[in-house]
């Protein structure tokens, strides 16, 4: 099945207005509401709606993803190694661990992190080799022992990476064997324009077109307000659910719904030890993304606890 990039112009765009006049107008699976249709319904208990799909206990798998950026030496990443083994023999995490160290130790931590969690790299080139100084292929992140490539991160958007360049580069990791974490989120600006699920349904768009079923879901989403990555500022759950399931609904336009459901679909942006287990039972979420509390095993251990 190929996907069929849907338009943004045969959305069905609901108002307050329209639901004020029709208080029982059925929402169509693409409805795009209004933020203050939003809140409309979220007043009358209705929103955001009911998810089966990435929860405890649903299709998609639970992971939680560490991205160190650009922290750590290879000394300080086996040091973490260590660190983490021994937080997770007391305890026993519900989610998949993945840790995407700079490329630099990936070789080093396969053997200290084997059973504890996968590896991942955070950014893979589109070509799966040749004359492109510097760039590492999926198949070098594989010979080093990754198994998931982050795609699309907000700090690589911000230093120019567009739509397209993400689609080439989720193509190449899957050509490559590498599972990619999508990341997708709107900048502050707009979502305080309310264009938060036009931005990621335009990114998921870009990437998933074209895509067949198989490859499309072996693709792991991760939704990060780009607002809310590393700044401590965390949206309300309820807007956090409501991405999820507006992401969910934007795949099951062209992938059948239970193959959707099996997609995992993070949240990331600001999450910590104290607020995991809130942002981690949220009507779809399938696991976390972390930043800077995964630099600290004992850190990342609880968030993992948490899942
Ligand atoms: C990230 O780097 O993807 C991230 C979510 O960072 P932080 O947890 O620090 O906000």
């Amino acid at each position: 099945m190929g996907y069929n990039a849907p338009s943004m112009a045969r959305k069905t765009l609901i108002t307050a207005r329209d639901l004020e006049r029709r208080p029982a107008l059925p929402l169509p699976a693409d409805a795009l509401l209004t933020p203050l249709a939003r809140d409309l319904l979220r007043k009358r208990g209705l929103w955001p709606p009911p998810v089966r799909a990435g929860g405890r206990g649903c299709g998609a798998p639970r992971l939680v993803v560490a991205n160190w950026k650009s922290h750590k030496t290879i000394p300080e990443a086996l040091a973490f190694a260590r660190g983490l083994r021994e937080e997770l023999a007391s305890r026993r995490p519900r989610a998949g661990a993945v840790v995407c160290p700079p490329a630099t130790a990936l070789a080093n931590l396969r053997g200290p992190l084997r059973g504890v969690a996968e590896l991942g790299a955070q950014d893979v080139s589109a070509h799966d080799e040749g004359a492109h100084t510097g760039e590492l292929a999926a198949r070098h992140l594989v010979d080093a022992g990754a198994r998931y490539v982050l795609v699309g991160h907000s700090e690589r958007r911000a230093a120019g990476e567009d739509d397209a360049r993400c689609r080439a580069k989720v193509r190449a990791a899957l050509r490559g064997g590498l599972t990619p974490i999508l990341c997708v989120g709107e900048t502050a600006g707009e979502r305080d324009a309310g264009r938060t699920e036009h931005v990621v349904a335009g990114q998921l768009e870009a990437v998933f077109a074209g895509l067949d079923l198989a490859r499309a879901t072996r693709v792991v989403l991760a939704y990060e307000p780009r607002w809310a990555i590393g700044t401590g500022r965390v949206p309300q759950g309820e807007d956090v659910a409501a991405v999820l399931a507006h992401a969910r609904a934007v795949l099951a336009r062209a992938f059948p719904p239970d193959a959707v459901e099996r997609v995992p679909v993070l949240y990331g942006g600001s999450v910590n030890e104290r607020n995991a287990a809130r942002l981690l039972a949220l009507p779809g979420c399938s696991g976390a993304l972390v930043g800077g509390a995964s630099l600290d095993p004992a850190r990342f251990a609880q968030i993992l606890a948490s899942a």
